[in-house]
């Protein structure tokens, strides 16, 4: 199918897209980099009157390091993350996580803006800045707002983002390097949106006990979730067997899966609590020095 008529808008700066937001945004969609709007519209489930492309939109396309945090800009590609030496040593978790979003193709011209803004529960970004506690860096005519996942993620498809906004930047703060991250997946095929992911951050204290740990899981809840009970329950145990069980037991009682045409509530649940152990471990691993293939 081909979409509904529209006015198209290619602003050449922030100022000018956000200006074209206050004016048309009720009836206005951002396209970024169109791998999930474009779809969308060809379909006909979105039908704007406005297109505001901002994909030509200078100096939005960055990847940095400001003090706790690797500053990315909305209008970064997939790919230019995954290439980037900076992300691989700062944020290794963001590094091992955008592998799992779609294809090349797809990860060539999809932008973590774009990610961030859908606000699908399964996509890998909302799961990965959800478990680092990140910030996302808003932008409407009357200036910059940030606000932390929690905030931002409301429910399946829908964020805060009001309809004169658009997401400017992510912050993702910086992993230690004497912490170990994992980022685990299971989807049906490659490149399709997870059934359940888990992103995890361990640090180990002198004894070889967890002294921080941060996790969040994607595709079981209407939202990207920090696993807070479970992080809790962990710090100051030792990395056990037993002490995993417990985790993965906490975490099947917290998810409220639902089920579809790729797997019922009770697949997704046992998943859940499998894959939290799995990420742990390979955390855990890499805290210790260690490698995992
Ligand atoms: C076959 C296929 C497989 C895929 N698999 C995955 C996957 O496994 N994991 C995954 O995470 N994604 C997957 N995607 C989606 C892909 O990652 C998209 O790139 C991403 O969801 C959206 O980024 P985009 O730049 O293409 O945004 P667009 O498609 O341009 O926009 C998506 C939505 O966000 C809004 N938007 C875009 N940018 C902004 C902004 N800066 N501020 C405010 N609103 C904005 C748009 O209005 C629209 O509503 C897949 C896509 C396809 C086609």
């Amino acid at each position: 199918m081909k979409p509904a008529t529209f006015n198209y808008l290619r602003p050449s700066s922030l100022e000018e897209a956000v200006h074209y937001l206050s004016e048309y945004g009720e009836d206005a969609k951002v396209l970024s980099g169109g791998q999930s709007l474009i779809p969308l519209l060809n379909m006909r489930l979105s039908t704007p009157k406005y297109l505001i492309d901002i994909g030509r939109t200078g100096g939005l396309n960055y990847i940095q390091e400001d003090g706790e945090s690797l500053v990315i800009g909305a209008l970064t590609k997939h790919r230019d993350i995954e290439k980037s030496e900076l992300v691989k040593e700062k944020c290794p978790l963001l590094s091992e996580a955008i592998r799992w979003v779609g294809h090349e193709q797809i990860r060539n011209r999809g932008t973590v803006g774009g990610s961030i803004a859908h606000g699908d529960p399964s996509a890998e970004l909302p799961c990965v800045l959800t478990a680092l506690r990140g910030e996302i860096v808003i932008a409407d005519v009357n200036g910059e707002e940030i606000v932390s996942p929690e905030e931002f993620f409301l429910t399946y498809m829908l964020t805060s983002l009001q309809p004169d906004q658009l997401v400017k930047e992510i912050r993702f703060p910086i992993i230690k390097p004497t912490s170990g991250s994992a980022f685990v997946e299971v989807a049906r095929r490659h490149g399709d949106f997870g059934l359940v992911e888990v992103a995890a951050v361990v640090e180990l204290n002198e004894a070889g006990g967890f002294s921080e740990v941060k996790l969040a899981i994607g595709g079981v809840n209407s939202v990207p979730t920090p696993l807070v009970d479970v992080e809790r329950l962990l710090v100051g145990k030792e990395p056990t067997e037993e002490i995993y069980k417990e985790a993965s037991d906490l975490t099947m009682k917290m998810v409220e899966p639902e089920s579809d045409l790729h797997g019922t509530a009770e697949y997704r649940r046992e998943l859940s609590g499998t894959m939290v152990i799995r990420a742990l471990k390979q955390a855990t691993i890499r805290a210790q020095g260690g490698r995992v293939m």
